[in-house]
Formats: C-alpha cells, structure tokens, sequence
C-alpha cells in the first residue's frame, strides 16, 4: 500500500483514503465505465478511484471540499482535463457543475455525512443515472433490509420510496489509511421509475413513518393513535401489526 502525499488527514472531512490496488480496480470494474458518461465523483481526496476511471469516461467531475487536496489533484499530470471543483458537495446542484447531465455518480465519501449525501442525490434526482456509494457497512445494511428484518426501519423507508439499492459487496477497514474501525460497503443506487410516494406527500410520509417507528416493539393502532385514518384504509391495513412488516407501498397508502 503506498501514500503518495504527506497530507495531514483531516478527521472532521472524513478522510480514509483507498490505499489497495486490487480493490481499488474491483471498484471500478464494478463502477465499469463507458465512453459515453459523465461522471460526477464526491470527495476524491488524493485521486486514488478518479483516476481508474477519469481516462476511460467522456467527462468527469471531481467535488472537493480540502483546499490542499484541490492544489494536489490539479497539478496532477494523469489528471489534466478534470473538472476539479473546490466546495461542500451538499451546496453543490448537478445542473451547476461543468460537464452534461445525467451524470453517474461515484464517491468514498466522508461517512459523517451519509444521511445528508443521500437526501442530495434525492433532492438532484433529475441530474443523475445510477450512484455508487461507499459508506459504514451498517448504514448501507439499513437501507438495503428486507422488510420484517432488524435492519429495515425508517431510512430503508424513507430512502426506498424514492431509490432502489443494490449492496455490491463489503470493504474491510484495512483498505484504507488511517483505518476506519468499522467495515464498509459499497452501494449502487438507481431511480424508481415512479417515486412511491408524491413531493406533495413526502412530508406528511416522512412524519407518519417516523412516528409509527418512535417505538418499534408497539402496534401501529398505538403509536398513530392521534392519526386520523379514511375507514377504507383500515379495512385494508392491520392496525394490530408492528411498523416492521409494512412495506413502502403500504406506508405510502396511508398517507
Ligand atoms: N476518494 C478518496 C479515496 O477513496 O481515497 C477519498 C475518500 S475520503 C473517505 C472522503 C473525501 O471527501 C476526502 O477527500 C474529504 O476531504 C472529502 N470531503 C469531505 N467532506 C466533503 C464535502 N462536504 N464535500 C466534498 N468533499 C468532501
């Protein structure tokens, strides 16, 4: 495993950076880019994916919030023809950024900020293609669980209504400088054909799933008690079963 730079890792930014060829190529065949895309990379940090990928793509973008980091990648010969961009990813709109859309999007990204990247590839839905994501390995369990399963809860629900998710496979920590302490995997999502639940709806969707999950254990005729539900729903829903067994379609009826 080699470094290249003597870059002081910055912890608030998340930076474990990719250190292992094999994996690192694996990635990208899994990635498996073609001539015709344009990519959009979150967090490229010294490079090491970007530049499996950079030469094989028609465009591509690189979203970096570590000022220093921006001055390495730019002065990188093998580089030359990036769009390299200096800012947060979560201010960042698909439309705004250089190269055509839809983009795929690619990214080892700081995992302090999964939930909030997530909820940006749902707010730019219109922007991309597919996403392949790598976060902490129990995060990216939660929104592939099946339902009935431990795992599945609010965020597989919330996230399901809008994106599908393909967990590709698991990243042990001792691929990475520093070693995180916990394992990772990577996530590939695509876009719902229809999103399950409406914009107009999302409110009220997000609050009624979060409500009948403030207590897992209890039936949902308890935890919704203060809902006010048509007779016909309830003629179609148990209101003797747990949140767990529901799945995003039925959430999505109740709304
Ligand atoms: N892709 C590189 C690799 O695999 O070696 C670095 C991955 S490291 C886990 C995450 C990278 O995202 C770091 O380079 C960090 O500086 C950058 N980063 C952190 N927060 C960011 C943000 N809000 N927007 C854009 N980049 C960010």
């Amino acid at each position: 495993m080699t470094k290249r730079t003597n870059h002081p890792f910055r912890k608030k930014w998340g930076q474990n950076f990719l250190a292992d060829g094999n994996l690192l190529d694996r990635i990208a065949r899994t990635i498996d880019p073609k001539e015709t895309d344009s990519i959009l990379e979150i967090g490229p940090g010294e490079g090491a994916l970007t530049e499996r990928i950079f030469p094989y793509v028609d465009e591509m973008a690189a979203i970096e919030i570590d000022p220093m980091l921006i001055e390495y990648l730019q002065n990188r010969e093998s580089l030359k023809g990036l769009h390299v961009v200096h800012g947060d990813i979560l201010l960042q709109e698909i439309e705004n950024i250089p190269i055509k859309n839809p983009v795929r999007v690619i990214g080892n990204i700081p995992y302090n900020i999964t939930s909030p990247i997530i909820f940006w590839l749902i707010e730019q839905l219109d922007y991309w293609g597919d996403a392949f994501i790598m976060m902490q390995k129990e995060v990216a369990e939660r929104l592939s669980a099946k339902v009935g399963t431990k795992a599945y809860g609010r965020f597989t629900i919330v996230v399901g209504a809008y994106l599908n998710m393909e967990y590709c496979f698991t990243i042990p920590p001792d691929v990475f400088i520093p070693k995180p302490k916990v394992d990772s995997a990577i996530i590939r999502f695509t876009k719902k054909e229809i999103p399950i639940v409406s914009d107009e709806k999302y409110g009220r969707f997000n609050k009624l799933v979060a409500t009948a999950f403030s207590q897992r254990r209890k039936m949902l005729r308890n935890t919704l008690k203060g809902w006010d539900f048509p007779d016909s729903l309830k003629e179609k829903i148990d209101f003797t079963r747990r949140p767990e067994s529901l799945t995003i379609e039925e959430f999505a009826s109740m709304v």
